[in-house]
């Protein structure tokens, strides 16, 4: 999840997000602490997370929240300054080492701990970092991020957390750098008694106190920062089994009391879910933590093993469907794409948000994949297609690296029709498909740049495709087919493509199927009888002219 596709939303959602992101901006205006928050400075290169416990209490009367993050690391080189990011307003208030206070500067968000003992290259250390505050609060959640502190129907507090893009360290204190995910994670959240919280991986207690409860989670898996999430409510849970590719995996549902019939209906998708995206892209990779959906004020977010709901339990995108032809509304967009994520930012992982086209483009074309599973293949390139209409070719799907710079909005849906075209290219469904889930396998559980992910697309596929995805993704050029035809010759060639682009194309010639590889110069097809009919075969997010 991330940005709305709907135009008319999207400049809104721009505007929200520029202020705290960096969404956007154009390069010029990157700061010291675009660069701060966006790249491995020497204070975060020498270091490797192993482990947070992360303790957190959660006051809502206030909107106060206080705690502390435990950070153990694995020291990979001598330094002596660590890097650790909070966002104000909320304060760190002590760092401390094996029981003793540690100085620290602050520079904006980053703050930098200068460490006292030496730090051997081998070693497991471990600092705390104690904190408190007002955090920011969350306005469009989850478009803009921070805690949305919200009621529910019958006055009860709820309550939760997002923070994709603007940063973990809107909420908590960490290594606020997507590079480097910590290995497993505890997570103990205090809240008023009347309430239950729901974190990320497995419940593994709950401690009873005079007026709180504190629940304790453990994941047993890396999670990426943005993914650790906090969710307050008068929750009622009930869940199952399924019999997954791995065995037996528990799915677990948490919705608002009253909401609790409608849940059972409409989460009766979740099995349906697994079983198509574990056909298309393998195991689900979190089992040892399970699955869960859990209710939030907002729309939604790919919370890794706690995938967060609001979708009013209805189909499509809040009751609309995105492509227009009716296939949207087959099925619940949060439940579906939220999910998807779970293959596709929670198991393979961008290092850098400029190459957030590996989330966002796989997950939108794993909405038409659950189509195809289930409604065919005409469905499903039906639906793909019918998103375009979102297209906007502003500016390139990749961002800026280094400066937590997030590419086009595009990464949505011209990514998925770029993947909707590449498998016309392979074109062997079960191929395509054993890359699909070889990619989950072969990074299983890694963070990636976008060059480890085309040459592997290239390398599987066996199709050079470095200029395909130079095209695609770095520019907003269109490859425009241009032809001419003239008795039984049909001429053709490229426009609008990058150096090399040679992309071959299906094309229909007098009703007859063939195909042809265009590139920037003219090429002839001379066909048996003079040529009534031509038409490009509308898989193929390409342009085309007839050049008269
Ligand atoms: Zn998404």
């Amino acid at each position: 999840m991330r940005k709305i596709i709907l135009m008319a939303l999207l400049c809104t959602i721009a505007t929200a997000n520029a202020q705290n992101t960096g969404l956007f901006k154009d390069e010029t205006t990157f700061t010291r602490q675009d660069t701060l928050r966006g790249s491995i400075t020497p204070e975060r290169a020498w270091w490797d997370l192993n482990y947070y416990d992360l303790d957190v209490t959660v006051k809502p009367d206030e909107k106060y929240i206080s705690g502390f993050n435990t950070i153990r690391y694995l020291v990979l080189n001598t330094n002596q300054v660590m890097q650790i990011d909070l966002q104000p307003p909320l304060k760190i208030e002590n760092v401390t080492q094996n029981g003793k206070k540690l100085d620290f500067t602050n520079d904006g968000n980053a703050h930098f701990i200068t460490l006292k003992e030496k730090q051997k290259v081998g070693d497991y250390n471990e600092i705390i970092v104690y904190y408190s505050g007002h955090p920011k609060e969350a306005i469009r959640a989850p478009w803009d991020g921070g805690f949305s502190w919200k009621k529910d129907k019958n006055g009860k507090d709820f309550i939760a957390t997002s923070c994709q893009g603007l940063g973990a360290s809107v909420w908590w204190p960490n290594k606020d750098h997507m590079y480097d995910e910590v290995d497993s994670m505890k997570i103990s959240v205090t809240v008023p008694k009347d309430l239950t919280e729901v974190s990320n991986g497995r419940l593994i207690g709950v401690d009873e106190h005079k007026e709180t409860k504190t629940f304790h989670w453990f994941v047993s898996n890396p999670i990426n920062n943005y993914g650790v999430n906090i969710n307050i409510g008068d929750y009622v849970h009930f869940g199952e089994v399924y019999q997954g590719e791995k065995g037996p995996l528990d799915m677990d549902y948490y919705v608002l009391s009253y909401n609790l019939d409608k849940a059972k209906e409409q989460f009766k998708q979740a099995p349906k879910m697994m079983e198509a995206f574990e056909h298309w892209f393998g195991p689900y990779p979190f089992y040892e933590d399970s699955y869960k959906l859990v209710e939030v004020p907002y729309l939604g977010m790919e919370h890794q093993s706690s995938v967060t709901y609001g979708n009013k339990y209805e189909n499509g995108y809040l009751g609309r469907d995105l492509s227009g032809t009716g296939w949207g509304l087959k099925f619940d967009f949060i439940i579906i794409h939220e999910s998807g994520h779970e293959w596709f930012a929670n198991n393979i992982t961008y290092k850098d948000i400029a190459d957030m086209w590996v989330h966002e483009s796989f997950t939108a074309y794993s909405e038409n994949l659950y189509l195809d599973y289930y409604f065919g293949k005409e469905a499903s390139a039906e639906y793909v297609i019918g998103t375009r209409k979102a297209i906007r070719n502003d500016i390139p799907i990749i961002g800026k690296y280094d400066v937590n710079n997030e590419g086009s909005g595009d990464m949505y849906y011209k990514g998925a029709n770029m993947l909707h075209t590449l498998r016309q290219l392979v074109e062997d469904d079960e191929k395509w498909r054993s890359i699909l889930r070889g990619l989950n396998k072969d990074f299983y559980h890694q963070t990636v740049k976008t060059k480890q992910i085309e040459d592997y697309l290239s390398e599987k596929t066996g199709i050079d495709l470095s200029a395909f995805f130079n095209q695609y993704l770095r520019t907003v050029m269109v490859p425009n087919l241009n032809y001419k035809i003239e008795g039984k010759t049909l001429s053709y060639k490229y426009t609008d493509v990058v150096e090399n682009f040679d992309m071959p194309v299906q094309v229909l010639v007098n009703g007859e199927e063939q195909w042809i590889q265009p590139n920037k110069d003219w090429q002839e097809l001379t066909a048996k009888t003079n040529i009534n009919s031509f038409e490009v075969d509308n898989d193929f997010y390409i342009y085309h002219t007839e050049i008269k």
